[in-house]
Parts: structure tokens; C-alpha cells; sequence
């Protein structure tokens, strides 16, 4: 199975729409599967309508240190290494701040007391939705307030890769931004997709997104969305791609069918037919890019 990753470094470009439509595009030549990798606000499923999960589980990928004060000596060492600040000191004694514990385990390991336990946390839930185009869509959500985002994101990948034995193609739709989810996202990729806008955060938070690629040495193309909006926005970000050797894959013009398309829980390709065509444009130039 291939897998293709869409991503956009800045969040709000449009990037969960494109990749519904162009899910549904490939899914008329190749069995597919999704991965919504936006754990933090999954919502690719609802995109195609899917409002129920099938299943929807607790997750684990998340330790937390629990203190036995009975054997703790009071050294403060636990407190004093926590880079996360997780601990607070009351009555000469640690406390676990709530959703601050990182589970990196330091303050176990200068325990002189052995009294520090990391223990499992249950920090998201995780399963799939069918829809109704005759693919799934494997998301997860973290849990308010927990971390671990990375790990999470990686368990709905491997989810998606075992429920989709046979597809040809995964089709993951990564969280905005550059950080630990995107990387996790990013990781094991086949081909990367950078969904952008004309603005000026648009751009930067791209070329963001293109070093992290370019560490993975992943082949990439740019989509750049709302591109009528601003056409010297436009051109600085087709010049920076020439000068870049990067394939302008599409450039989608502003519309609110967009918007509506969202609110009406359909991929923009089944709101404005229309759209087909531009879609069906960008799979043909992908299949013929990744040699599929
Ligand atoms: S596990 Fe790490 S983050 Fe959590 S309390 Fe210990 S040192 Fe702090
Ligand atoms: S490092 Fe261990 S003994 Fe020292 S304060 Fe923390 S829990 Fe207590």
C-alpha cells in the first residue's frame, strides 16, 4: 500500500476539504483507505457525512508518574529535574499537577527512593467510520488536556494500514502546523502533498513544511488554495517552487461552495460537480508522479 500525506503547516487552508475530494477522486480507480491524523480536532469522517463511529475505543500510548508518599524521602530531586514543570511542592511533598506530566519517566529515574510508578494513561479514544463512498476513515482523539499526540497519530496510521490490507493507497490527512503530530504524520510517507494559501503565513509556514519533508526525502507537490485571492501571493509562491524544483500540482480558486459543501457534510467534487474535473486532474498528475 502507498501511502500519500497531506499536510499545510498552516492550519485553515482548506487542507481536510482537498483531501476528502481527493480521497474520493482516487477512490473511483483505487481501494482506498484514510487516516485522519488530526488528532487533536479529527474531523475527516464528518467531511464525507460519516457521523457515526463504528467503533471508538480507549487508547493508551501515554505514561504518567504516580508518587507513593509513604516511601518518598523528601528530597525534592523529582521536582527539581522535571523540565515540564509537572510537579508541584506542598507540605514538603510532590503532587502530579492534572494534565501536565509529560511521562518521560526522569523523575523515576532519580528517585532515590524508589518511589515513583509510571503508570499507563488512557489519553485518547481511537476507531473508524464507514462512508458511505465504500471507504473507511480511521481517526483518533486525544483526550482534553492530555499530550502524546505523536504516538496517537502513529496507532491511527498503523490502524489504517492493518484494516486496509488490499487498498492500494492510504490517503493521510496530517494536523496543521510543524510539530510532533505533523512529523508522526509525515513519517513512512510515500508521497507528501503541501496544501497552501496566498498569504504571507501561508508561505511561511509552507516552506516550514517543506523542511521537514525534505528531511524525509519524500517527493512533494504544492496545491495553492483561494490562489485568485491574491495573485501576487500567488506568484511569489510559483516562483519559489520553480526556483525549488517543485510541481505546482492545482491551483483552486476561492469559493464559498467550499464553505457550504462543509456544512453540508459532502466533499465539495458531490456539492459542485463541477470540481470533478480539477480533481480528477490532480489524481491523474499523482498517479503518473508516484508511478501508480
Ligand atoms: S514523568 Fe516527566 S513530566 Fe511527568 S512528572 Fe516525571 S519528570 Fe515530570
Ligand atoms: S525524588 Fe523520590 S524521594 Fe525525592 S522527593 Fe521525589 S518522590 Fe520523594
Amino acid at each position: 500500500m502507498k501511502t500519500i500525506t497531506i499536510l499545510s503547516g498552516k492550519g485553515g487552508v482548506g487542507k481536510s476539504s482537498i483531501s476528502a475530494s481527493l480521497a474520493l477522486s482516487f477512490s473511483k480507480n483505487k481501494k482506498i483507505i484514510c487516516a485522519d491524523c488530526d488528532v487533536d480536532a479529527s474531523n475527516l469522517a464528518l467531511v464525507f457525512g460519516a457521523k457515526k463511529q463504528e467503533e471508538w475505543i480507549d487508547l493508551s500510548t501515554n505514561e504518567a508518574a504516580v508518587f507513593n508518599l509513604n516511601k518518598c524521602g523528601s528530597c525534592k530531586k523529582c521536582f527539581n529535574v522535571c523540565y515540564f514543570g509537572a510537579i508541584d511542592w506542598k507540605d514538603n511533598k510532590p503532587h502530579l499537577k492534572k494534565f501536565s506530566c509529560e511521562g518521560c519517566g526522569v523523575c523515576k529515574l532519580v528517585c532515590p527512593q524508589n518511589a515513583i510508578l509510571m503508570k499507563k494513561v488512557s489519553n485518547a479514544k481511537i476507531g473508524f467510520a464507514n462512508t458511505k463512498y465504500g471507504f473507511k476513515v480511521v481517526s483518533a482523539q486525544l483526550n482534553p488536556g492530555e499530550s502524546g499526540s505523536g504516538k496517537v497519530v502513529s496507532e491511527v496510521k498503523n490502524k489504517a494500514k492493518n484494516m486496509g490490507s488490499g487498498a492500494d493507497l492510504m490517503i493521510v490527512d496530517s494536523a496543521a502546523g510543524v510539530g510532533c503530530p505533523v512529523i508522526a504524520s509525515i513519517t513512512g510517507s510515500d508521497y507528501a502533498i503541501i496544501v497552501t494559501e496566498p498569504t504571507p503565513s501561508g508561505f511561511s509556514d509552507m516552506k516550514k513544511a517543506i523542511e521537514i519533508i525534505n528531511f524525509f526525502n519524500i517527493p512533494k507537490s504544492i496545491i495553492i488554495n483561494k490562489f485568485d485571492l491574491n495573485k501576487s501571493g500567488t506568484k511569489q509562491i510559483e516562483e519559489y517552487a520553480e526556483k525549488n524544483n517543485l510541481v505546482v500540482l492545482s491551483k483552486i480558486p476561492f469559493d464559498k461552495k467550499f464553505a457550504l459543501a462543509l456544512t453540508n457534510l459532502v466533499p465539495i467534487i458531490k456539492y459542485a460537480p463541477s470540481y470533478e474535473l480539477l480533481f480528477n486532474d490532480m489524481k491523474n498528475k499523482l498517479l503518473n508522479l508516484m508511478n501508480l
